[in-house]
């Protein structure tokens, strides 16, 4: 039989790294082995299901684009795939068990299990869970009491005095002691919905499920499960508990670390692409040499051997890395589209917006009404002005204030941001003044290696230093010392605009002499 495995998500929540880890994982595996990963909803925790977690998950994935051979919205041969819509193979297969004694009513109320695990407590007692009091009433008697309608859950006959073995992939053998698995859980609940145990091993079972690759918290149910499919007469799918994924502290990852949720990290501006690659790292380890893997690539490289065992420490300084490293793989047009949502929101292309984007650099301005589309012009120039920033952005949210100077008038700093070390304002102004009769001939330039060549040997001609010559234009041109290159920014802006900032900030030298 070949590789089918599912990512069985509860939607109580928005989709997170330790979920879409679980997920590209199984993704993952079932590619390399040519055979069906399903996805499979587990929604049968009514008090904390909403549908927008589903929606959540649905986005989730098509945004990653990882697909499932099978799953809600890709019928497969077990379609449904949604446990809510199968509750009545649930009581079917509890009822089954109950018939063969390998599952018993139990009439306690939520008051009498609440009571004793307030005892427990009370004493002290190490012990946990129920006390298996209905496991005595008899077959017959349990049948009149349900028929009469008394409210009841099925709880697992769990077989005492054995051990339940099994093998981990990852973990190696494993062995329990049935006394100490979880004792009796219910299985059925009195409303007639399954809990989880119970509806996960009967879907594993029916959907032919051939291996589980699932997060390490759940390797405490894995004995209870195994013994389940052993009252079911079934045999169990293979096991691999993944690593945990911990923060930098070494504990569990969680807000406390940062962003979680897929949804903030897109928010933030990371491409699917960073997130994939960094999440495949997350408990494996690929070939020497290169970190740098597409979906496609891991579809090919991925194995079990690959696994590790030690926790995953989730490095965000890393997966920033990873995101710079997707962008600068775009190309000028590709990356405009992506940070143009940021641009509009940052009201880049609105008159005498620049002190806004400027303002937001870092944070997204919620309730911000600017929201202007481009001009044709404008968009030229904004997919143009990719190329000067792209070495340097680790966010796409970070590009609209990089290069707001290119689309409105940059407000300029005080006088002494323009003077070069050991020069004074009137030789700035000479400076400035050579700088803006070199620039026609920048700006027309073939490119940045011919404008320097130029300015080069001007500098030289005119025995002043290449960086002297270059700061105040700089600052002149884009606003500040640090900025995307010189050139190709004079390229954009044209002669015009170019001469124009340079008067702007001679006027501005002037007064200051
Ligand atoms: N529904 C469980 C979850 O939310 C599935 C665990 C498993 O993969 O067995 O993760
Ligand atoms: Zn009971």
């Amino acid at each position: 039989m070949g590789v089918r495995d599912r990512y069985a998500p509860s939607p109580t929540g928005l989709q997170h790294i330790g979920g879409i880890r679980t997920a590209l994982f199984n993704y993952l595996f079932a590619r390399s082995r040519s055979g069906s990963f399903i996805l499979r909803l587990e929604d049968t925790d009514r008090t904390r299901f909403e549908p927008q977690f589903v929606q959540n998950l649905y986005d989730t994935f098509d945004w990653l684009g990882i697909r499932w051979d099978e799953g809600p919205n890709a019928p497969g041969r077990f379609t449904p795939y949604i446990q809510s819509e199968r509750t009545a193979l649930y009581q079917q297969y509890a009822n089954e068990l109950v018939s063969k004694g390998q599952a018993y009513y139990c009439f306690c109320s939520a008051e009498r299990i609440d009571q004793i695990r307030q005892e427990r407590e009370a004493a002290h007692s190490s012990q946990t869970g129920y006390d298996r009091h209905c496991r005595t009433v008899s077959p017959e008697e349990a049948a009149k009491r349900a028929a009469a309608g008394e409210a009841h859950t099925i709880r697992l006959n769990i077989p005492l005095g054995e051990t339940t073995k099994f093998s981990d992939y990852l973990l190696g053998d494993i062995e329990w002691k049935n006394d100490d698995v979880n004792p009796d859980p219910v299985l059925l609940k009195s409303d007639g919905f399954p809990t989880y145990h119970l509806a996960n091993v009967v879907d594993d079972h029916l959907m032919e499920i051939s291996h589980v690759l699932r997060a390490q918290e759940w390797l405490a149910s894995t004995p209870l499960h195994v013994i389940m499919y052993r009252s079911f007469g079934w045999n169990p799918p293979e096991f691999c508990h993944l690593p945990m994924v911990m923060g930098q502290d070494g504990k569990k990852l969680s807000k406390r670390h940062g962003a979680t949720s897929i949804d903030e990290f897109r928010k933030q501006g990371y491409l699917p692409e960073a997130l994939i690659n960094y999440v495949a790292l997350l408990g494996a380890s690929y070939e020497e040499g290169t970190e740098l893997y597409n979906l496609k690539e891991l579809e090919r490289l991925f194995s079990l051997d690959k696994l590790n065992k030690a926790p995953a420490i989730f490095d965000y300084k890393k997966l920033d890395w990873f995101n710079g490293q997707y962008i600068r793989m775009k190309s000028d047009t590709e990356l405009a589209e992506l940070c143009l949502p940021y641009a509009i929101e940052a009201g880049l292309f609105e008159e005498e917006a620049h002190t806004e984007a400027h303002r937001t650099e870092g944070s997204r301005h919620e309730g911000d009404k600017k929201s202007k589309n481009p001009t044709a012009e404008q968009h030229e120039i904004f997919v143009a002005a990719m190329a000067l920033v792209k070495e340097r952005l680790v966010f796409l949210h970070e590009a609209p204030a990089k290069i707001a100077y290119l689309f409105s008038e940059p407000k300029l700093p005080a006088p002494e941001e323009f003077i070069p070390k050991k020069a004074d304002v009137a030789g700035t102004i000479a400076l400035l003044q050579l700088g803006k009769a070199l620039t026609p001939a920048l700006v027309e330039a073939h490119d940045d290696a011919a404008a320097e060549t130029y300015i080069k040997e001007q500098a030289e001609k005119n025995t002043v230093k290449l960086g002297d010559l270059m700061m105040p234009l700089r600052v002149a041109i884009t606003g500040s010392r640090v900025s995307p290159p010189l050139f190709g920014s004079l390229r954009l802006l044209g002669v015009d605009r170019s001469l124009q900032r340079i008067d702007r900030a001679l006027e501005l030298l002037e007064i200051a002499v």
